[in-house]
């Protein structure tokens, strides 16, 4: 039988075999690996998604095979480093995917790869246990005055150089101050009380808070509660929510995955049985529930109950406008927006439902830049690929920039730090321009 070119069908994912022995073999890996790099060296349709294609054409075009049976072994580690497992070339490229015969999965591929890496222990494995303990960086820096000290060395050249060089961050990424008011410790009430179940959407919502909104930006919670009240949704705030685990599973850390799960999912479950919506504001967090953990742990009922009931806020929403549910009035017009699709919400194959969402107020442009920032998580902010992460989002930097109408009056992206990676690679033309797609929606009902 011959081979066809591309999959007609809908693609499929396996779950990631990841308690397999066999799954930390490294010589297994390495030649999965290059089974599939000859596979992407033949096809190279994904050579500007990010930095990995580039670099692994690079080593085949310099060997002196130019096929992948000239690179060393060693150098696939190169190629594992520069991908940040966006998902966005299982997602939206590759025709190879499962169920076409070649089952290629690169993200996949290459989180196997960071796994064995992490089991192994990298140089920088230090810097990186640190920067993904969100949940842990959050609660000590939030402390009453460690949190103005935090906030002010972060500002400090001086500081940002030693900070550089005792664990690796770059001096000159941008990284989010932290709020002296945690979103949790002081959770916006709920107004309503009466639940209307739509045809498509759950009456009643569990916010998700996640850690990022938690401790640093906890306004934008705050924006989703408004609007939620704004629409007559009772809501409850997930009680001692951890971190969805998205910074663990990027070093390959699977085991602190599943440790966070632990502590996660018992709780959502419950809520999610009880027939709450669940939403998350960060599209990372929420692709965790809906997708990583449910590949992971395919037999655990919770795992699946969760993710039926995850949603990305936009997504809900979208669905109570289908359902007639959804206020419609909005007295603000919020003139241009250059809106960024971020990469974990692109793959959630949702449509883009923040760009329906927004274009239902009067007097609003948006346009669309779907293509990734570079920011990628932790991953931006780390010394070796910031200029990397940089010039991956020149072209979204410009994009944003020309805003068709002119000069944008917003600049937005539902990855908070996708927008303030954005926001420095525009600098100074988005200064004060960049808001949350919650914190427009809310602006445009004319909320306080
Ligand atoms: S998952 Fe993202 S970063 Fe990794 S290889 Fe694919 S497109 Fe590149
Ligand atoms: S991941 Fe798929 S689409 Fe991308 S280069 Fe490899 S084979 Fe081609």
């Amino acid at each position: 039988m011959s081979t066809r070119e591309g999959s007609l069908e809908a693609p499929t994912r396996h779950p990631l075999d990841w308690r397999n022995p066999a799954f930390y073999d490294e010589k297994q890996c390495l030649d999965e690996m290059e089974r599939v790099f000859d596979i992407c060296h033949g096809c190279r349709r994904c050579v500007s998604l990010c930095n990995a294609f580039p670099t692994l054409f690079d080593l085949v075009d310099e060997s002196e095979t130019m096929e992948v049976d000239g690179v060393d072994r060693k150098d696939y580690w190169s190629v594992v480093d520069q991908c940040y497992l966006c998902d966005v070339c299982y997602m939206t490229k590759c025709p190879y995917v499962p169920p076409h015969e070649w089952n290629v999965d690169f993200p996949h591929l290459m989180l196997r790869a960071k796994a064995i890496q992490f089991r192994a222990g990298t140089p920088t494995a230090f810097r990186d246990r640190n920067l993904s303990a969100t949940d842990r960086n959050g609660r000590l820096a939030t402390i009453p005055v460690v949190v103005q000290a935090v906030n002010a060395a972060n500002r400090m050249p001086a500081a940002r150089k030693l900070l550089e060089g005792a664990l690796g961050v770059h001096r000159d990424a941008w990284l989010p101050p932290f709020s002296s008011r945690t979103f949790r410790s002081n959770p916006p009430g709920s107004a309503a009380t009466e639940v209307k179940d739509g045809q498509r959407s759950p009456g009643k919502v569990a916010i998700f808070s996640t850690c990022y909104v938690n401790y640093n930006e906890p306004g934008i919670g705050a924006d989703l509660a408004s609007i939620l009240n704004h629409n007559a949704v009772p809501f409850v705030t997930v009680e001692k929510e951890a971190c969805c685990g998205m910074p663990k599973l990027e070093l390959g850390d699977l085991e602190s995955v599943a440790a966070l799960k632990e502590k996660n999912i018992p709780k959502l479950a419950k809520l999610a049985r009880e027939g709450y919506a669940i939403l998350a504001p960060i599209p990372s967090c929420a692709l965790m529930f809906k997708q990583e953990l449910p590949l992971m742990f395919p037999d655990d009922a919770d795992v699946q109950v969760v993710k039926a009931a995850m949603y990305d806020p936009f997504e809900y929403l979208m669905l109570r406008h289908r359902d007639g549910l959804l206020q419609t009035e909005f007295p603000r017009a919020l003139g241009r927006v250059s809106y960024h699709v971020a990469c974990h919400l692109r793959v959630q194959n949702i449509g883009q439902k923040t760009r329906e969402a927004l274009q239902l107020v009067p007097g609003t442009e948006v346009n669309v830049i779907e293509r990734c920032s570079g920011h990628a998580g932790t991953w931006g902010v780390k010394k070796e690929f910031h200029p990397i992460a940089m010039k991956i989002g020149r072209p979204v930097f410009r994009q944003a920039t020309e805003h068709p109408g002119g000069e944008p009056d917003w600049v937005a992206s539902d990855c908070q730090l996708a927008g303030h990676h954005i926001e420095q690679g525009m600098a100074p033309k988005a200064d004060g321009k960049i808001a949350h797609p919650l914190t427009l929606l809310r602006m445009a009902y004319g909320l306080n």
